[in-house]
């Protein structure tokens, strides 16, 4: 398959090929928060081989191969300006699981369970099928939203555990469209984030090989207490994109924003959640420059008063 030349042949080719897409979209549909600028096109391929013929695609009809992909949005904000770059979004992605422990019988241990999941899996549906099937090893999925996908490039988790330490290997597409499995040996996970060796940035996680450990139902609720308690004191019923910053080595976020006065602090339509200072929340008609009002001004005081330099964990687009 032959790039587009030009956005109209683009366009001519989807539809041919009977891809979903979108023109002209506000981006606030896409993100946890509710507010967004807007994007000339957006792309929902449903499975690894519509999204491997949309990367070909858009080769020709884009600088430097950079495609935006979207997951839950549930960790990103879509500034004003409009984007002009395809985003592919994983809403109607593959979100099938299966079985492969088989194909991994000589290496994992008794009790293991090795699930491929697509990418677009929520982690609520997986948490919910690890509960029925009695296997532990991500009760720290409770109250995090999103798409696997997003979860594992962003290494999702809390202080207890992280994706990374559940991924034995994913599948994905690279920026030309070529597929790899990368084994957990390739993968370094860090605090949100997930370098892989010898690959750049722009890849689409396709699919997630998990291990999870055969259980009882009464310690998989043990376990999820903690969470459950956690949970409690964040703002989960509003619209957030979760924790803005990432908490500075030893310390946390949201003590320090809370310590600075910020709690319950406004601007338009967005405030610092009064439960969990680092918590921005869209109390309604927030537009993405409230919220970049207030991560800046919150960045620059602690700077400025503690000389700490808070870092974002949410992408910013
Ligand atoms: C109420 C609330 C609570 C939260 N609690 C937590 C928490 O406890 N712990 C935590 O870690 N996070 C938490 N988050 C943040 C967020 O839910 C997680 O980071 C989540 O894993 C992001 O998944 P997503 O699909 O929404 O990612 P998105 O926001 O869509 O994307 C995040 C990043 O991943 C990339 N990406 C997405 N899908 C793919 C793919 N298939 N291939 C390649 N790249 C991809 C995007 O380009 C972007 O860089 C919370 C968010 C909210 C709103």
């Amino acid at each position: 398959m032959n790039g587009a030349k030009t956005k109209e042949d683009l366009l001519k080719k989807l539809k041919e090929l009977s891809i979903d897409f979108m023109e002209n979209q506000n981006m606030a549909s896409y993100s946890s928060i509710k507010t967004g600028g807007k994007a000339d096109l957006i792309l929902f391929p449903k499975n690894e081989a519509e999204l491997g013929l949309i990367i070909k695609l858009t080769e020709g009809v884009i600088s430097e191969c950079f495609r935006y992909v979207v997951g839950g949005g549930t960790n990103t904000l879509f500034k004003e300006e409009r984007i002009c770059v395809p985003v592919i979004s994983f809403k109607k992605f593959d979100s099938s699981f299966l079985d492969v422990s088989e194909d991994y019988q000589n290496y994992k241990k008794c009790g293991d369970k090795i699930l491929r999941f697509g990418a677009g899996i929520n982690l609520s549906k997986i948490l919910n099928y690890s509960i029925r099937h009695n296997l532990s090893g991500c009760e720290f999925f409770y109250g995090i939203p999103g798409t696997l996908g997003g979860a594992v490039k962003m290494n999702a988790g809390s202080k207890e555990s992280s994706v990374g330490n559940i991924v034995e290997a994913i599948d994905i597409l690279d920026s030309n469209g070529s597929k790899r499995t990368v084994q957990k040996k390739d993968m370094n996970f860090s605090y949100r984030s997930l370098n892989i060796n010898g690959i750049k940035d722009n890849y689409f996680i396709t699919s997630v090989y998990l291990k999870l450990k055969e259980s009882s139902k009464a310690e998989i609720a043990e376990n999820i207490k903690i969470f459950k308690e956690r949970k409690s004191g964040q703002p989960l019923g509003e619209y957030s994109l979760g924790c803005i910053f990432k908490n500075p080595e030893g310390s946390s976020a949201g003590k320090i924003i809370e310590e600075m006065g910020f709690k319950g602090v406004s601007f338009g339509g967005a405030s610092v959640s009064k439960k969990h200072a680092n918590f921005i929340i869209n109390k309604g008609g927030a537009k993405p420059s409230d919220i970049m009002f207030l991560i800046d001004n919150i960045r620059e005081k602690a700077l400025e008063s503690r000389g700490i330099k808070l870092d974002t964990e949410i992408k910013i687009v």
